[in-house]
């Protein structure tokens, strides 16, 4: 095949968080992540060069990306001409996603830069609605600690507020021998599926108020940690308030948004 023009390799930003994939079998296993049920879309998030979208591309699924980098965007552009009309020049974390999804539902994946991830997840809490499913790949520690269950020391706000809506796999180990540049850590790959039922049966604000305020001070019992939230003391001598942050399921957080709720 002649050589296009323009094909050059992007060099990489560091300001980016540019780590480009450059294991074949990696990305192609992180594609296959996707159930692909529930939605006709799926976009992904941070493309570069496009290693992970090739093997998107020829699933039975549309695919979007969004990328903040021209130059990577002009790589796209060029060696993926059936892409182009979907390609998103955009900072993730500033669009407006319903300007191309309308509503509908789709899926999110990416290899995408660490310094962005946690802010990810939570656009994706707050479009749930619309995000049945997300694969994904993260430094490792973070990827462990949105999958991780009460009881563990890395059990926090990202593992709870996510486990409330959506089951959290942690998927698979990758080493930094498969970037370029290779980054410092290890990354790892989750998935999660929504939940059937994502709606809860509590104040979903309040949720996140609890969760964050008692995990501010995550050695506290909640008596101590949630005082700022002024509650009866009737409420307060609930065995749940002798406990600390970390010992409490993602079920029991939302029996105590409920307890509170309706503390008089
Ligand atoms: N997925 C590719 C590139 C990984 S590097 C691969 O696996 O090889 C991370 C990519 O995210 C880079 O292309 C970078 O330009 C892009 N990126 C960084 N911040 C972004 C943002 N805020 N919105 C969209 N893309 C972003």
């Amino acid at each position: 095949m002649a050589n296009k023009p323009n094909q050059h390799q992007v060099k990489a930003k560091k300001h980016l968080g540019q780590h480009f994939l450059k294991d074949e079998s990696v990305a192609q296993k992180i594609a296959d992540t996707l159930s692909l049920k529930d939605y006709k879309k799926v976009l992904e998030i941070g493309p570069g060069m496009g290693v992970l979208t090739k093997y998107l591309l020829k699933k039975d699924v549309e695919t979007y990306v969004i990328e903040i980098d021209t130059e990577s965007v002009e790589y796209l552009q060029t060696n993926y001409l059936n892409l182009a009309p979907r390609i998103i020049e955009e900072d993730f974390l500033k669009y407006d996603l319903n300007t191309v999804f309308k509503d509908k539902p789709f899926a999110i994946i990416g290899n995408f830069p660490y310094n962005i991830s946690t802010q990810i997840v939570f656009i994706t809490l707050e479009m749930r609605n619309q995000i049945p499913e997300f694969s994904g790949m993260f430094q490792k520690e973070v990827a462990q600690r949105i999958c991780s269950k009460e009881g563990s020391k890395v059990y926090g706000i990202l593992s709870v507020l996510t486990q409330a809506f959506y089951n959290a796999e942690y998927l698979f180990t990758v080493p930094p021998s498969v970037f370029n540049p290779p980054p410092k850590v290890d990354s790892g790959v989750l998935r999660l599926t929504r939940k059937e039922n994502y709606t809860l049966p509590c104040d979903e604000k309040l949720l996140f108020k609890v969760v964050k305020t008692a995990f501010q001070q995550r050695r506290k019992t909640l008596r101590n940690s949630l005082k700022t939230l002024n509650l009866s003391d009737n409420l307060k001598a609930n065995v749940i308030f002798g406990k600390r942050p970390e010992q409490l399921s993602v079920e029991t957080f939302i029996e105590l948004t409920k307890l509170i709720e309706n503390d008089a």
